[in-house]
Formats: C-alpha cells, sequence, structure tokens
C-alpha cells in the first residue's frame, strides 16, 4: 500500500486539517472587526512565542515592551523592511554570511546601505573574534540569520547581539527557521528586531510573515526611507489596531491564528523539546546508516534542531543526485537538495511544526531505500 505523502522540505511544512480549515471559511473585510480579531489572536499567540521560547518557559521579551505585527509577504519581506526602515536613507551595516540566507540579508543591505561582509564558507561557523573585529562604533544594524536552513547550523546569536549593543548598533535577527521550533530569547540576545516566516517552525501555510519590534528600536525607524509597502511605522501604527496597512491576506492570517493557538496548546518547552528529540533522531539515523552531517560544528550544540543538512556520498552526488530525489519522491516523500553552490552535494530535511516521531522515521527509512535503489 502506498503511503501517504509526506512533507520534509524544511518549509512549506504540513499544516494540520484545522489550519487548513481555517481558509475556507466566508469571507471577510480586512477592515472588519471580525479581522481585527483573527489578527489579535495570531499576535496573542506570536506574543506568547516570542516571549517564552526557551525550555523552562520563562520570559525572553521585555514584558509589555515590543510590538508583534503580521506582513502580507514572505520573511523575505520583513527581512528588507527591518533593514530599510533602519539604514533607507544610507548608513553601516555589518552583515553575517555563511549560507544562502545570510547572503540574501547582505545583498538586500547591499541596496541600501554601505556593507560589511562577515564571511565565511557555507556551513562553518563564523568566529566571534570576526564579528567584533567587524563591527564598530559606526555600524547601525547587525544583520543574522539565527538558523541557516541552508546549512542546518546554528549561528551565535547570543554573542553577535551581545558585540552588537556594545557598539550600539541594532541586531536584527533572523529567526525563520526556528521562531516557534527552538530557542530564541529576544531579551538575552539584545535582539531588536526579529523576523520569521509564516510556512516554517510556525506550521502555517505561506504568504504572510511576522515581526518583533522592541519598544526601543521603534524610535529609530525612519518608514519614509523605506518602500512604501514597508514602512514599519505605517505598520506599526496599523499593528495596535489589529490592521496592516494595506489590503490583508484574509485567509492566511485566519489560518496563522490557528496555527500559533496549537503552539500555545503544546507550549513552547514542549516544542522545542521535542524538536530537539526529532533532529537528533534525523542524525542518528542518517550518520547511523554512515552519511554524515553537512554542518561543520564543532560540538553538537551549534546543529540546528529544525533543519538537517546531510552530505551526499560520491554515488550519488553531483549528477547522480537526481536519481536519489527521483527515488524519494517515487517513495511519496518530499525532501529539498541543496541551494546554489550546494546542489548536487547535499540534501535537506525538516522537522518543523508538528510532526509525528512515525515521520522522522519514514524520513530515515526512505533516504536509505532510495540510496540503495
Ligand atoms: N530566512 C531563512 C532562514 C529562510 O529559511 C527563508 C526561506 O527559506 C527565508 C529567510 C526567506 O523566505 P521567503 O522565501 O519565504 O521570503
Amino acid at each position: 500500500m502506498e503511503e501517504d505523502f509526506l512533507l520534509l522540505n524544511p518549509g512549506p511544512v504540513p499544516v494540520t486539517d484545522e489550519v487548513a480549515a481555517a481558509m475556507d471559511e466566508p469571507m471577510v473585510s480586512h477592515r472588519s472587526a471580525a479581522f481585527e480579531a483573527v489578527y489579535e489572536r495570531a499576535q496573542d499567540g506570536l506574543d506568547y512565542i516570542f516571549e517564552e521560547s526557551t525550555l523552562d518557559g520563562t520570559s525572553t521579551a521585555t514584558a509589555g515592551g515590543g510590538t508583534t505585527l503580521l506582513l502580507n509577504g514572505t520573511a523575505t519581506m520583513g527581512m528588507e523592511a527591518a533593514v530599510a526602515n533602519l539604514v533607507g536613507d544610507g548608513g553601516h551595516v555589518v552583515a553575517l554570511v555563511n549560507g544562502k540566507f545570510g547572503r540574501r540579508f547582505a545583498r538586500i543591505a547591499e541596496r541600501y546601505a554601505d556593507v560589511t561582509r562577515v564571511e565565511v564558507p557555507w556551513g562553518e561557523s563564523i568566529p566571534l573574534a570576526d564579528v567584533s573585529a567587524a563591527v564598530t562604533d559606526d555600524t547601525d544594524v547587525v544583520t543574522m540569520v539565527h538558523n541557516e536552513t541552508s546549512t542546518g547550523l546554528l549561528n551565535p546569536a547570543a554573542g553577535v547581539g551581545r558585540i552588537a549593543s556594545e557598539h550600539d548598533a541594532r541586531f536584527v535577527l533572523d529567526g525563520v527557521t526556528s521562531i516557534g521550533g527552538d530557542v530564541f530569547c529576544l531579551d538575552a540576545w539584545n535582539v531588536d528586531i526579529a523576523v520569521t516566516d509564516a510556512q516554517k517552525a510556525l506550521a502555517a501555510p505561506p504568504g504572510i510573515s511576522a515581526m518583533y519590534v522592541t519598544e526601543e528600536v521603534e524610535a529609530d525607524l525612519d518608514g519614509e526611507s523605506a518602500p512604501f509597502y514597508e514602512d514599519l511605522d505605517w505598520h506599526l501604527r496599523k499593528a495596535d489596531s489589529h490592521q496592516t496597512p494595506f489590503t490583508s491576506a484574509v485567509p492566511l492570517f485566519r489560518a496563522m491564528a490557528v496555527a500559533v493557538e496549537d503552539i500555545v496548546e503544546e507550549t513552547m518547552p514542549a516544542r522545542i523539546t521535542r524538536h530537539r528529540t526529532q533532529a537528533a533522531a534525523f542524525r542518528a539515523g542518517f550518520t547511523a546508516m554512515g552519511l554524515e552531517l553537512f554542518a561543520d560544528a564543532q560540538d553538537a550544540t551549534v546543529l540546528s534542531n529544525t533543519v538537517t543538512a546531510v552530505s551526499l556520498p560520491d554515488p550519488v552526488r553531483g549528477d547522480d543526485a537526481d536519481a536519489f530525489f527521483d527515488g524519494v519522491a517515487e517513495r511519496n516523500v518530499s525532501i529539498s537538495g541543496g541551494q546554489a553552490h550546494l546542489g548536487g552535494t547535499i540534501f535537506r530535511v525538516s522537522n518543523m511544526g508538528g510532526l509525528p516521531d512515525s515521520a522522522i522515521l519514514r524520513g530515515v527509512r526512505t533516504v536509505g531505500e532510495a540510496m540503495d535503489d
């Protein structure tokens, strides 16, 4: 009997039937009280996630200090909005690059400001000494990706946030594949703006994203220097009344509200623990069959707990990788290959969202079978 389709890509991830059903409800105006109630439910759930993403559930954000807002666009829009509202008129950005999404942040920033890249080969950790050497009192913004989806490596958020704050630079942290799935500490890491996507660890459908802006950084924003659609002063004003400046993606906001309420119900400590256990199971399964993890990890604490990247061994590498990926797809499982120059050299799987443990086992088994084809 053919098994059900299993989506193991690092986003979009599977959504529950309840999340999917929320998108089917009768349409309402995005200016109605009914929509505002939906937006507020999504904000409340996200506030919980932003505030309590620790293993013991202790608060990680200054109580009531910042604003959670939702954007009609994926996290790339949030990344650009954060940078453009802080340095749209020019300035100095230090961008940390050790994967595709760190590079994306640098490319965005290069459209607005002078950028110093702190760059190491994809899959290697960024040394804090290099960050210290690059960030100066003239630095306005430091950008970093917390969980590099392209390589499966966790970046040193606490250390980089400390360096940024020592120089009074704003720390903009992409938590796209960690927020809602792993530890994420706004306060302790000195994060000024955090960005995440719907379709990753929040397990909502793709198309919208969320952002947390601390109260302190609100004063630094210059919305008029940003693209019209990304003026965060305007977005923040509207978020206070549970609205977006422009027409909201109503069905996606409804789905987001249900998805984050599921997370509140599970609780972040339980969700983080589950993600860590499942990522460890992926790693144990793949390494037990003789495969090597891609990330050049000095120790296990820098390995992602949501995305696992594995080097393809010689027989299924390069041009031969296609047959492997076809073999996985024929078994009704969807996984990802490497991005950009990593194409044909790695595969990536995700345990983000609400996957049962049986999905992890099936992912490992399917990879093993497809390697043997
Ligand atoms: N940042 C990270 C770490 C990601 O993994 C992604 C998507 O995979 C993005 C940003 C941008 O996502 P999108 O294409 O949804 O804008």
